[in-house]
Protein backbone atom coordinates (compact mmCIF):
# COMPACT_ATOMS: atom_id res chain seq x y z
CA UNK A 1 0.00 0.00 0.00
CA UNK A 2 3.01 2.33 0.69
CA UNK A 3 3.99 2.01 -2.57
CA UNK A 4 0.91 3.15 -4.31
CA UNK A 5 0.85 6.17 -2.04
CA UNK A 6 3.92 7.04 -3.29
CA UNK A 7 3.45 6.32 -6.70
CA UNK A 8 -0.05 8.77 -6.40
CA UNK A 9 2.55 11.51 -4.95
CA UNK A 10 4.61 11.39 -8.42
CA UNK A 11 1.82 11.36 -10.25
CA UNK A 12 0.62 14.37 -8.45
CA UNK A 13 3.52 15.97 -8.27
CA UNK A 14 4.56 15.45 -12.01
CA UNK A 15 0.99 16.75 -13.10
CA UNK A 16 -0.04 13.55 -14.48
CA UNK A 17 -3.74 13.69 -14.29
CA UNK A 18 -4.05 9.78 -12.64
CA UNK A 19 -7.45 8.41 -11.41
CA UNK A 20 -8.23 4.92 -9.57
CA UNK A 21 -9.26 2.10 -11.55
CA UNK A 22 -12.21 0.44 -10.86
CA UNK A 23 -12.08 -2.22 -7.93
CA UNK A 24 -12.97 -4.95 -10.43
CA UNK A 25 -9.73 -3.87 -12.95
CA UNK A 26 -6.74 -6.30 -13.37
CA UNK A 27 -4.86 -2.65 -13.00
CA UNK A 28 -3.98 -0.20 -9.86
CA UNK A 29 -3.96 3.13 -11.62
CA UNK A 30 -5.27 4.85 -14.65
CA UNK A 31 -2.05 7.45 -16.04
CA UNK A 32 -1.96 10.08 -18.98
CA UNK A 33 1.36 11.00 -20.02
CA UNK A 34 1.81 14.43 -21.59
CA UNK A 35 3.67 13.67 -25.02
CA UNK A 36 4.25 17.10 -27.11
CA UNK A 37 5.53 15.02 -30.25
CA UNK A 38 3.83 16.30 -33.44
CA UNK A 39 3.03 12.54 -34.26
CA UNK A 40 1.08 11.76 -30.77
CA UNK A 41 -2.36 13.11 -29.67
CA UNK A 42 -1.18 14.87 -26.84
CA UNK A 43 -0.85 12.38 -24.35
CA UNK A 44 -0.47 8.63 -23.81
CA UNK A 45 -2.75 6.77 -21.34
CA UNK A 46 -1.28 3.93 -18.76
CA UNK A 47 -2.92 0.92 -17.09
CA UNK A 48 -1.02 1.06 -14.21
CA UNK A 49 -0.21 -2.06 -11.65
CA UNK A 50 1.87 -1.21 -8.68
CA UNK A 51 4.15 -3.88 -8.13
CA UNK A 52 6.97 -4.20 -5.08
CA UNK A 53 8.93 -6.60 -7.31
CA UNK A 54 12.30 -6.52 -9.04
CA UNK A 55 12.48 -4.86 -12.97
CA UNK A 56 13.32 -8.79 -14.78
CA UNK A 57 9.83 -10.06 -12.80
CA UNK A 58 7.76 -6.79 -13.78
CA UNK A 59 9.31 -7.21 -17.49
CA UNK A 60 8.20 -11.41 -17.01
CA UNK A 61 5.15 -10.12 -15.72
CA UNK A 62 3.54 -7.99 -18.60
CA UNK A 63 4.72 -10.12 -21.34
CA UNK A 64 2.93 -13.43 -19.44
CA UNK A 65 -0.29 -11.15 -19.02
CA UNK A 66 -0.52 -9.13 -22.12
CA UNK A 67 0.58 -9.97 -25.63
CA UNK A 68 2.40 -7.41 -27.91
CA UNK A 69 -1.04 -6.24 -29.59
CA UNK A 70 -2.61 -5.50 -26.56
CA UNK A 71 0.13 -3.69 -24.73
CA UNK A 72 0.40 -1.30 -27.66
CA UNK A 73 -3.03 -0.69 -27.08
CA UNK A 74 -4.65 2.35 -25.30
CA UNK A 75 -4.48 1.87 -22.19
CA UNK A 76 -1.51 -0.04 -22.38
CA UNK A 77 -0.66 -2.45 -19.90
CA UNK A 78 2.26 -1.08 -17.28
CA UNK A 79 4.04 -2.68 -14.26
CA UNK A 80 5.50 -0.04 -11.79
CA UNK A 81 7.88 -1.16 -9.41
CA UNK A 82 10.34 0.46 -6.88
CA UNK A 83 11.27 3.58 -8.67
CA UNK A 84 11.41 5.28 -11.98
CA UNK A 85 13.84 2.66 -13.62
CA UNK A 86 11.92 0.10 -12.20
CA UNK A 87 8.83 0.09 -14.69
CA UNK A 88 7.70 -1.30 -17.73
CA UNK A 89 5.31 -0.66 -20.62
CA UNK A 90 5.23 -0.62 -24.64
CA UNK A 91 3.24 1.46 -27.26
CA UNK A 92 3.93 3.61 -30.18
CA UNK A 93 5.00 6.96 -29.95
CA UNK A 94 6.18 9.30 -32.39
CA UNK A 95 7.55 7.90 -35.61
CA UNK A 96 8.53 4.53 -33.24
CA UNK A 97 8.28 3.43 -29.61
CA UNK A 98 8.78 0.36 -27.82
CA UNK A 99 9.99 -0.70 -24.72
CA UNK A 100 9.52 2.50 -22.16
CA UNK A 101 10.16 3.21 -18.68
CA UNK A 102 9.19 5.98 -16.42
CA UNK A 103 12.36 7.70 -16.47
CA UNK A 104 12.78 7.77 -20.04
CA UNK A 105 9.25 10.34 -19.31
CA UNK A 106 10.90 12.58 -16.83
CA UNK A 107 13.38 14.96 -18.78
CA UNK A 108 16.87 15.32 -18.61
ZN1 LIG B 1 4.13 10.20 -27.94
Amino acid sequence: MRLKLKWARFFTLAGWNWTLASPAAEFDVIVPIPCGHSECDSSHVLAVSICDMPLDVLVRKCAELYDRQKSYESPHPAFFGDGPQNTRWEMAHGAGGGTESVSQWMGE
